[in-house]
């Protein structure tokens, strides 16, 4: 890692300022050949003319330098603002480049290097990328908290209070009973079967974490002409509630991501719905529930001024959806109808259906306590495997593969933090373990 790296840290294109950052051991020389003056003092900002190669200036920059290990990488680390005009980074670029030992640096290498270096552990990293990405206030708050390091605290806490039991575990291999400490057997097993239910209990969260950060897919489902697409274009039309809008990659439909009362909510178009309205009722309502299975929200929208939908309401379908609506308020309608009323031609009644939206995400997505949720499937993987062997660890009669079992969760949940030193943190406890003693 001797290689000195750059990259433009803000967004490409025009910009009022554009943040250009180097790290590695070459970055104090990067600062002295292209401001052709010396080293400013860490963390203090200063105005200098940055040089190009042929001794021209390239720019007026703000420069800062960070001295390792106290940098975003732990390694020194300059960084230059200047004007965000392409011309200007290009130049900056090409003055960096020419400079021995540095080159631009690959996607995700600073923070490739921070982890290395021991700034973060995975799960920050991965905050990191979440940070960058969040949409909505909850995936704001909820990759903040795992910036901060909610996740690792944590899996740490496991991680320490299964390396205790396993120096005990070790230590009752090595020792005969009478030697040990009474009781000592049984507050083992307490303390592996404690991790192994706080656990559990974090992976039973109904996927809350994982669908803040991936947003909840909301499927609107009903007959046909009940006004399903009219609902999704009215709801991808409100210019408060649309985020992005992005081409499913699976599917051929249009995925319009809102942002409904803080909270991701995807809505796919109901193209596959539409084609069916012209083929027999029932292969309408087949793809319907399909698409309802494959949902974290559910839309029912019925036409409350046609009559024959009483009847012709399948109760698998009323039984998946979480809101029922009924549309076309501005006609008149055969009898009155339990749920939202809604007329999409007018308007009426869409701000009450977009809150009540709002609020089964809210409902589905909101953690009770104060804990920490699982954000990433490859959290939830590593947790399952360590639960796992917490299980076979129970059942084990040998301490010798009690304490195997132990090992395994415990590797398991350092995989999710990066922290796998299992052997070195073990020799610290048990260097002051003293049996009875
Ligand atoms: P879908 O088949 O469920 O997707 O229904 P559409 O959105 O295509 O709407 C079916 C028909 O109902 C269209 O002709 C719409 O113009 C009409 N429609 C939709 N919403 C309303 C409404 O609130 N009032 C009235 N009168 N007509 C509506």
């Amino acid at each position: 890692m001797g290689e000195t790296i750059f990259a433009l840290a803000s967004a490409a294109g025009r910009a009022g300022v554009a943040v250009v950052r180097v790290s590695g051991p070459g970055a104090g020389d990067c600062i002295k050949h292209l401001t052709k003056k010396g080293i400013p003092a860490a963390r203090r900002a200063v105005l200098r003319a940055l040089y190009g190669a042929d001794g021209a200036v390239i720019d007026q920059a703000v420069v800062l330098w960070f001295a390792a290990p106290h940098s975003l990488t732990g390694e020194d680390v300059a960084e230059f603002q200047v004007h965000g005009g392409r011309a200007i980074i290009e130049a900056l670029a090409a003055a960096l480049s020419a400079l021995p030992g540095c080159r631009p640096a690959e996607g995700g290498e600073f923070t490739r290097r921070a982890v290395l270096n021991g700034k973060l552990d995975l799960t920050q990293a991965e905050a990191i990328a979440d940070l960058v990405a969040a949409e909505t206030e909850a995936q704001r708050r909820q990759a903040l908290r795992q910036y901060d390091g909610a996740l690792s605290t944590l899996y740490e806490s496991w991680r320490t209070e299964l390396l205790k039991t396993l120096a005990w575990a070790e230590a009752s291999i090595d020792f005969s009973d009478e030697e040990l400490p009474e009781g000592m057997l049984a507050d083992m097993r307490h303390a592996a079967e404690a991790v192994r239910q706080a656990i559990g209990a974090h992976l039973n969260d109904a996927r809350r974490g994982e669908l803040v950060r991936e947003g909840l897919f909301l499927t609107v489902i009903g007959p046909p002409n009940a006004g399903k697409s009219s609902l999704v274009n009215a709801l991808a039309g409100r210019d408060v509630a649309i985020v992005s809008e992005t081409a499913g990659t699976t599917r051929d439909v249009i995925e319009v991501r809102l942002d409904l009362g803080g909270y991701a909510v995807i809505l796919a178009d109901t193209a596959g719905l539409r084609a069916a309205a012209e083929a027999v009722e029932a292969e309408g309502v087949r793809r319907a529930l399909a698409r309802a299975e494959a949902a974290d929200l559910v839309l029912l929208l019925l036409d409350g001024s046609d009559a024959s939908f009483a009847d012709f309401l399948p109760k698998d379908m009323v039984k998946k959806s979480l809101l029922t609506v009924w549309n076309k308020a501005d006609l008149p309608w055969p009898s009155r109808r339990d749920g939202l009323a809604l007329s999409l031609k007018t308007g009426e009644g869409l701000e009450a259906v977009i809150a009540a939206i709002a609020a089964k995400a809210k409902e589905r997505l909101e953690s009770a306590g104060d804990a920490p949720m699982l954000t990433r499937p490859r959290h939830r993987q590593a947790l399952a495997e360590a639960v796992d062997a917490l299980g076979r660890a129970m059942a084990a009669q040998e301490p010798e593969l009690f304490a195997e079992d132990l090992r395994l969760a415990l590797r398991s949940i350092g995989r999710i933090t990066g922290r796998v030193d299992v052997e070195d943190l073990l020799d610290v406890i048990f260097r002051d373990f003293c049996i009875g003693k």
